[in-house]
């Protein structure tokens, strides 16, 4: 089961192993044969996940392979001000064929090009002034990637995670208007054999599963990341992991013990909103009732056991204010036509 679940980029034996969750359908759990863990022990590095993708403002300031955050520095000289040559060196470089992407370097620029970005540059350049939103692209490049990836990995790495369309077709409204027409668009643009249906079920796979990314100077979503293994991660209100991600590599780091047998969980929320609040995100974000020990504990349904509270207290600093993405909570992206 878990070479199933290997992304293709990084082979390997893998310390998380799927398993049916009590939380939710299946979750990660930590692997025999790993040594236990402690706070700030890194469980699991992911050098390249299946998808990093820049944030619709941020594609001329981010480097669209290693996604380092290079912020336009055009306010701090303003108008007839000659810029700093230093800075026009460091400036991303503007691919020619689409005129949409970025690269700090070449070696960037050729990473990008063989691992995907040759698949969807003719496509970006016939499109071009018009930016497809971050999520579409995201689902574009997952469908262009198709072929690619072992069929294996496509069918129960990627198809059988959650994707809440029926909960997104049921709660109607804009939501859903959006929902539709972006992945419309994502269908069209892929020139994917898939019907419009099968897309519609990956689009909202990709809104539902794909994580932040944060440089950790800001609070700004510069981009998301997806990748099937991290998509498995269950949700906990006091979660005993976090997910850094730092350029667009991402690593599972623990914040409390972790030992083997355990279910890896993150929290997809900020852990430090109160017990409503957290609650309702959760329903409206991702469909579910968290069942967490905080939750029940919070909720008047329970007691903290043995040390839990001081656990909670000692790892809440070190949890990042909920870094799934925010795509799915609106859609700050402008219309295609
Ligand atoms: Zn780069
Ligand atoms: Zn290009
Ligand atoms: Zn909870």
């Amino acid at each position: 089961m878990t070479t199933l679940l290997t992304p293709t980029t990084n082979p390997g034996s893998l310390p998380l192993l799927p398993r049916p969750s009590s939380i939710s359908g299946f979750g990660l759990f930590y692997a025999p044969g790993f040594s236990p863990l402690t706070r700030e022990d890194i469980i699991l590095d992911l050098k390249t996940p299946l998808l990093s993708i820049p944030g619709d403002k941020y594609l001329d300031e981010v480097c669209s392979w290693c996604m380092e955050w290079r912020p336009a520095k055009k306010d701090v000289y303003g108008k007839g001000k000659t810029p700093d040559p230093e800075d026009v060196e460091k400036e991303l470089k503007k691919c020619t064929g689409c005129k949409v992407v970025r690269y700090c370097s070449r070696e960037c620029q050729k990473h990008a090009w063989s691992d995907h970005h040759k698949l969807e540059c003719p496509r970006y350049a016939a499109l071009y002034p018009r930016v497809l939103p971050a999520s579409v692209r995201a689902c574009v490049r997952l469908l262009l990637l198709k072929e690619r990836l072992p069929k294996a990995l496509w069918e129960f790495g990627i198809l059988k995670l959650d994707d809440h369309v029926r909960d997104f077709e049921s709660e109607g409204g804009e939501r859903w208007g959006m929902i539709n027409l972006m992945a419309k668009g994502a269908h069209g643009y892929s020139g994917t054999e898939l019907s419009e249906r099968e897309v519609r079920g990956l689009y909202c796979m990709i809104l539902t599963n794909t994580f932040a990314i944060t440089p950790p100077t800001s609070d700004v979503q510069i981009g998301l990341s997806f990748d099937p293994l991290l998509a498995k991660i269950n949700h906990s209100c006091c979660p005993n992991a976090r997910i850094d991600i730092t350029g667009k590599e991402a690593a599972v780091t623990a914040v409390t013990d972790v030992n083997v047998g355990d279910e890896v969980t993150v929290s997809y929320v900020d852990t430090e909103m109160n017990v409503e609040a957290r609650r309702k995100e959760l329903r409206e974000t991702w469909f579910f009732e968290c069942k967490c020990e905080k939750c029940k504990v919070e909720l008047g349904g329970g007691k903290w056991k043995d040390g839990m509270l001081e656990d909670i207290k000692k790892s809440e600093r070190d949890v990042p204010a909920g870094n799934k993405s925010e795509e799915v909570r609106g859609f700050v992206v402008e219309e295609m036509d």
